[in-house]
């Protein structure tokens, strides 16, 4: 907690809005949650900034001066223009921030749910305490993002994060004959590919020649072993990608989110593929469990747009 927060009649409101869902969440100055209201993701633009309008409007109504606004949304958010790329959103495309900041008549900042994630967990959650903090999400795509002493790190191309599009490993898609498919940022091969929740699952296929769901091999891995050898395919990959961003960023530690992070023991057998790919005589970092839970993105949004306005960004 801030002192510069405490004492000071201040709310925020974070919006984290996703391909099904938008949530809004009030704080209070301690960064409690005041309230949520939540409705589905509308399927035209107009509609979109409506809802929003309508979501800050309801905020508002909890302070009696203008709140901090922050959006949190899927996708690939450039911070610096405000679009926002995500085949899923009516916001595809659409100079998003502005729109929204002319229907408010307001500025409000935007981060992706990768980096507001993040963000709340490097400050509230499982980063808490350690000086850099990398977060891995691992879900329908692969991404994360870099904190450090509590704020994001953004460089030249508002790309960090997106880790999903570095190329899979050479050696073990060739020991495993994976495939090399074409991923939806245009290139082949990125590791998302085959880390994402479909990438398990086409694992699972090359490797066992079944169709199954994430869900279902997981609850084979005990009794099967062909489900066994799947799971430690996946893991050496992740091991792989998780050594890529420690050579390039060297985290105190690594916070996991993202759906599959709730697999059983991920972060345990992760840590253990890791350390099998590190120089002998180091140490990797600390593997964590994401602790916000369904707060985080909102939390983690409505943060930064506070932490904007008093550096006056
Ligand atoms: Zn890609």
């Amino acid at each position: 907690m801030n002192i510069w927060l405490k004492g000071r009649d201040m709310i925020a409101v974070g919006i984290d809005l996703g391909g099904t869902k938008i949530e809004a969440q009030v704080f209070d100055a301690d960064w409690a949650p005041l309230d949520a209201r939540r409705v589905p993701t509308p399927l035209t633009y107009d509609a979109l900034i409506d809802d929003i309008t309508a979501l800050v409007d309801w905020a508002q109504s909890f302070a009696d001066h203008q709140v901090s606004v922050g959006i949190g949304s899927a996708g690939l958010v450039n911070t610096k223009t405000g679009t926002v790329t995500a085949a899923n959103l009516p916001s595809h495309g659409k100079p998003f921030a502005a729109d929204v900041a002319n229907a408010l008549g307001r500025s409000v900042t935007f981060l992706n749910d990768s980096q507001a994630m993040a963000l709340s967990e490097a400050v509230f959650g499982a980063g808490r305490g350690y000086d850099t903090m990398l977060a891995l999400v691992l879900g329908t795509g692969v991404s994360g993002a870099l904190v450090a002493n509590g704020l994001l790190q953004h460089g030249c191309t508002q790309t960090l994060g997106e880790f999903g599009h570095i190329a899979a490993p050479a050696h073990l898609v060739q020991a495993h004959g994976l495939p090399l498919v074409a991923c939806g940022c245009g290139q082949i091969g990125c590791v998302e590919t085959l880390l994402s929740g479909a990438g398990l699952m086409r694992i699972a296929a090359e490797v066992m020649g079944e169709q199954m769901s994430p869900e279902a091999l997981i609850e084979k891995r005990a009794n099967d072993q062909r489900a066994r050898k799947v799971w430690d395919i996946w893991c050496a990959l992740a091991a792989d990608l998780i050594r890529t961003l420690t050579r390039t960023t060297d985290p105190h530690c690594i916070v996991l989110g993202g759906g599959l992070s709730q697999i059983h023991g991920i972060a345990e057998d992760l840590t253990r593929a890791a350390q099998a790919v590190q120089f002998a005589g180091f140490d990797m970092p600390p593997i964590l469990l994401a602790q916000g839970g369904d707060t985080s993105g909102a939390r983690g949004a409505a943060y930064h747009a506070v932490m904007c306005e008093a550096r006056n960004v």
